[in-house]
């Protein structure tokens, strides 16, 4: 940052972790814009200035980087949007802008994480699931789908945020929702579909962590696929009051 240069930052969004620190940082009157993928049609909008839609890569994000006159990036994006993290990384750094991420604390610190099976990918939370259970319940995201094409026969019940582009296997059931989600819900919901295996990611937050606590309730397996590695070279904190205080120390020098 040039000497009297005032911050501006640009969020990396699409979470509720974003949408927190675009709202505390409008209210310390930091100029803020956030962006969003543009996948989601009734998105969760942040306070302040929004994009919309990709950059075009890496070469596209330094360009709006130094076009924008952002001073410090900070990724905000999901744990699993691992692409959009490493562009942010290598952006930033094209562009000679100081960069955090900031991360969710995962499930893995939930006392019951230990009775879990802890998977390296969506391929492998498939065979798991296969071995513990006859009715999957899938909440490992819309992306992810093309991998339980195997299980185009079996009933499965799918949860998913956005609409299919594709029609999904007839044999199973997709229930569109977003949470956040309450306990009794997922019970009812799992008990409603007589699932008997839980896969899902370890996305971390509260948001969508009822389920967890609603296998457990009814002794249903889970299945979780880990969360990728953080890019090597990023500075990631876990909490939105942690990234507000990087930046004031990183604005402050
Ligand atoms: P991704 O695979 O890491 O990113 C793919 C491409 O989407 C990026 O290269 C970028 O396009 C664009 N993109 C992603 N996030 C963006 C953002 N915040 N602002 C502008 N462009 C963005 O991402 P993803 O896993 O599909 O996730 C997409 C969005 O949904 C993210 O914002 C994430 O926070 C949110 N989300 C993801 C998940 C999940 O499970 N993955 C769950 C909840 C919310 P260009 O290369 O053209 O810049």
């Amino acid at each position: 940052m040039k000497p009297g240069e005032a911050a501006r930052v640009l969020i990396l969004g699409g979470t509720a972790e974003a949408r927190a620190l675009a709202a505390a940082l409008t209210e310390r009157a930091i100029d803020v814009i956030s962006s969003l993928a543009g996948r989601v049609s009734k998105p969760r909008l942040p306070v302040g200035e929004v994009h919309i839609g990709g950059f075009g890569g890496v070469e596209g994000l330094a360009g709006y980087i130094q076009s924008e006159h952002i001073t410090h990036v900070i990724d905000a994006t999901h744990p699993f949007a691992t692409t959009m993290t490493r562009h942010g990384v290598e952006a930033a750094q094209i562009a000679g802008r100081p960069f955090l991420r900031v991360a969710r604390p995962g499930w893995r610190e939930r006392p019951d994480s230990a009775t879990w099976h802890w998977v390296a990918s969506y391929d492998e939370a498939r065979q798991t699931a296969e071995a513990l259970g006859r009715r999957p319940f899938i909440t490992t995201g819309r992306q992810t789908l093309a991998h339980y094409e195997p299980w185009r026969d079996r009933r499965a019940l799918v949860r998913v945020v956005e609409p299919l582009d594709a029609d999904a296997p007839t044999a199973w059931t997709v229930v569109l929702d977003r949470g956040p989600y309450d306990v009794d819900g997922e019970l009812s919901l799992m008990r409603q579909h007589a699932v008997d295996v839980l896969l899902t990611k370890d996305s971390g937050g509260a948001y969508t962590a009822a389920k967890l606590a609603a296998a457990r309730e009814l002794q249903i397996p889970v299945v979780v696929v880990a969360r990728p590695a953080t890019p090597t070279g990023a500075t990631e904190v876990r909490s939105v009051d942690a990234a507000i205080d990087w930046l004031a120390t990183a604005t402050t020098g």
